[in-house]
């Protein structure tokens, strides 16, 4: 594994950034691995003796809604004690100044938090990230069609302590893609169209296994655009990528944009 990307592919990767009009930025699990959020899977991801697929799904919630959001709010803990990283950072800044749109199948809400720092008090909506999975800081209501964002603390000690609808009283529950649902179309939809108006797609951390994300960077391609994958590892994206940019995020991302 090379953390050091070879100076011809980091010029050609530079020429291509700077010579698209708009860029299309999709993001895995790897962009936050520097970060130190912990993955669903390795040690520190794993909650008692449960697998995410038993919590994580609509049967799950409906049959113990408490066993779920506490489950959640000791993820959110764990990401609130993260920070986003200068990857994070260097793809804020880059979407706050160019044409550039940030989609994520990350549920940190690192992106955002990086958006907001980076915009210092300004506008920060430019760099806020669509995000595919939704977010663990992100709730919607299971009766109404409410939705919002939120980083209060969640008391889960009991059913009627769980957090409950503003607007119809009606049960809660995290605004995430749970194992057997849906993505929600229109995030769907909106994430096609900005791989297809992009003539440039930078793939950074993702595996590119998981669809539908992993056909985006195709879409651009197709549609007449280039690839850039930032990632210590090959993946099936690699040989596809016009440029392979082999190391970790938080090292190339500045490096590739000048920081
Ligand atoms: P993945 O775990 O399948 O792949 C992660 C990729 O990141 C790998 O290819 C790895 O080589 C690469 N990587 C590791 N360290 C890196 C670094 N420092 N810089 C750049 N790349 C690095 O993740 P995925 O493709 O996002 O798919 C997994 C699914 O799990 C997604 O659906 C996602 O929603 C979910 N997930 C999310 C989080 C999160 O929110 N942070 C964490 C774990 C899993
Ligand atoms: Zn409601």
């Amino acid at each position: 594994m090379s953390t050091d990307p070879s100076s011809g592919d980091l010029a050609r990767a530079r020429g291509l950034l700077e010579d698209a009009a708009r860029v299309f930025i999709l993001t895995g699990a790897g962009i936050s691995a520097e970060s130190g959020v912990p993955t669903f899977r390795g040690e520190d991801g794993l909650w008692r003796s449960y697998r995410p697929e038993e919590l994580a799904t609509p049967q799950a919630f409906r049959k113990d809604p408490r066993l779920v959001w506490e489950w959640y709010a000791w993820r959110r803990g764990k990401v609130s004690d993260c920070e986003p990283n200068p990857g994070h950072r260097a793809l804020a800044r880059l979407a706050l100044a160019r044409p550039a749109r940030i989609v994520t199948q990350n549920v940190d809400g690192l992106h955002e938090v990086a958006a907001r720092d980076e915009a210092d008090g300004s506008d920060w909506s430019a760099a806020s990230p669509l995000e595919l999975h939704g977010s663990l800081f992100r709730v919607r209501c299971t009766e109404c069609a409410y939705h919002g964002r939120d980083r209060a603390d969640i008391d889960a000690t009991d059913r009627d302590t769980l957090p409950s609808c503003p607007e119809c009283a009606a049960l809660l529950r995290p605004d995430i893609v749970w194992f057997g649902e849906a993505l929600d179309p229109l995030v769907l939809s909106a994430a096609f169209d900005e791989a297809r108006e992009a003539d440039l797609c930078l793939v950074v951390g993702t595996s590119a296994v998981v669809q539908p994300a992993a056909s985006l960077p195709r879409i651009t391609r197709e549609a007449g655009g280039s690839v850039i994958e930032v990632n210590p590892q090959t993946t099936p994206l690699t040989d596809f990528a016009d440029v392979a940019l082999k190391g970790p995020a938080g090292i190339v991302l500045p490096t590739l944009m000048g920081d």
